[in-house]
């Protein structure tokens, strides 16, 4: 255990939450991570972190799953210490419009994207109340707020994370707790590299600033929402999606 600041970050393994997970470790937080199954991303991230000084804890745990994520972030705890930082990156897609959706892929983009987040939060929010500091960040997504064609567990889970969000926030300020969301738009991940050509090419055209974000773009909202930068910022929605919906 060292004196520094304990960041969770969920989905650490790549993308955005490998993003996230360096530049908190590069403001000085150590790191607990989690990710869906074990592999070389979740050592590479690890490495990473490590090299910025910061102590890393990472394991694999299925965030759907309330009794592994109490149990990650105990073991996480046990590690590192009480965490101060939450942020819930966790997510996956499994497109189709309504019509043809299969009830197995809503549900399951329903609980990996939104219960997962209920699930860490629950598993770490009160501590935040009794140590009267935390901040939490939930990567959402534009969808959540405007919808998306084929999108429509995506869309429900991102917007329901909004919802609980805004409701936990109001739970938790009077303990020194702030709750707040990133809405990221078309960010260059390989959830979104996997993507048809024609899907890429119609979604640039969409972005007011003319090319896709970055994971690192993402991060340094959030790391300024954990922060105590954002000390009078919480419950809100902040989109950082290039200007596509303006
Ligand atoms: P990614 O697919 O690159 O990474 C997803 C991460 O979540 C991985 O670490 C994976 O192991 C982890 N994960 C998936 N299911 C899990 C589970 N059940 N338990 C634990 N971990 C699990 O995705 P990304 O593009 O980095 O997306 C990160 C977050 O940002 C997601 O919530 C996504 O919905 C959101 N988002 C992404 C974009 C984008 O354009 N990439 C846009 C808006 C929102």
């Amino acid at each position: 255990m060292t004196d520094r600041p304990v960041a969770i970050v969920t989905g650490g393994s790549r993308g955005i939450g490998r993003a996230v997970a360096l530049r908190l470790a590069s403001d000085g937080h150590d790191i607990a991570f989690c990710y869906q199954s074990a592999g070389d991303a979740a050592a590479t991230t690890a490495e990473k972190v490590r090299a910025t000084g910061a102590a890393c804890f990472s394991a694999a745990c299925d965030v759907s799953d309330l009794a592994a994520a109490q149990e990650f972030v105990a073991a996480a705890k046990a590690e590192l210490g009480d965490p101060e930082v939450l942020v819930n990156s966790a997510g996956i897609l499994r497109d189709a419009p309504v019509a043809m959706m299969d009830g197995a892929d809503w549900n399951a983009v329903i609980d990996t994207n939104l219960t997962g987040t209920f699930n860490l939060c629950r598993a770490t929010v009160f501590d935040f109340i009794k140590n009267r500091r935390g901040s939490v960040v939930n990567i959402s997504s534009v969808m959540g707020v405007h919808g998306n064609a084929g999108q429509a567990n995506y869309s429900a889970a991102k917007a329901g994370i909004n919802g609980m969000s805004k409701a936990l926030a109001k739970e938790t300020a009077r303990y020194g707790v702030r709750v707040n969301v990133v809405a990221p738009g078309f960010i260059e991940t390989d959830m979104t590299r996997s993507l048809p050509e024609k899907v890429r090419a119609s979604a640039l055209d969409k972005v007011a600033l003319r090319r896709l974000g970055t994971p690192e773009d993402v991060a340094d909202l959030v790391a300024f929402l954990a922060s105590d930068q954002a000390s009078y910022i919480t419950g809100q929605v902040v989109q950082v999606d290039g200007g596509v919906v303006i």
